[in-house]
């Protein structure tokens, strides 16, 4: 089952399809970042309530939001079609201990990221790796750019 292995080679993962447990779609044309689609998400923190899109390029942490985010503020992400959470508050950052934002990435796997700002840990876990070519540690892939 191993095919052509190249050398571990680090590369850019650029997610093209995202969606929430749902199955909505959660990339969007309103917004482009690095001229891709952005992945749109809606965030919730205090009492404030927004939307925020995603870089889509994997281990770049770009974004766009109208909500002025505190350095160290923890941030609540939904789907922005059904609501649906988008925070798994049981997978938690290796970082700072706060609930990883995951998506899903059809046939790839799940996309993790911390939800807090200023930390913006990333993480890829990944169900196939046929395709991929990136450092895999043991069953998590950890790219930090
Ligand atoms: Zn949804
Ligand atoms: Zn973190």
């Amino acid at each position: 089952m191993q095919s052509t292995q190249n050398s571990r080679t680090k590369r850019v993962i650029d997610i093209q399809h995202a969606c929430c447990s749902n199955g909505c779609n959660l990339i969007t044309d309103e917004k482009t970042i690095g001229g891709m689609k952005a992945i749109k998400a809606k965030i919730k923190f205090n009492d404030q309530e927004g939307i925020i899109y995603l870089d889509p390029e994997f281990g770049s942490y770009n974004h766009i939001t109208d909500l002025n985010i505190p350095e160290g503020q923890q941030v609540d992400f939904f789907c922005p079609e059904c609501g649906v959470s988008l925070v798994d508050k049981d997978d938690l950052c290796k970082t700072c201990g706060s609930p990883m934002l995951s998506f899903e990435i059809p046939k790839e796997g799940v996309v993790a990221a911390c939800t807090k700002k200023g930390c913006f840990d990333h993480a890829l876990r990944i169900e196939s790796f046929d395709e991929m070519q990136i450092e895999v540690d043991d069953l998590f892939i950890r790219m930090i750019l």
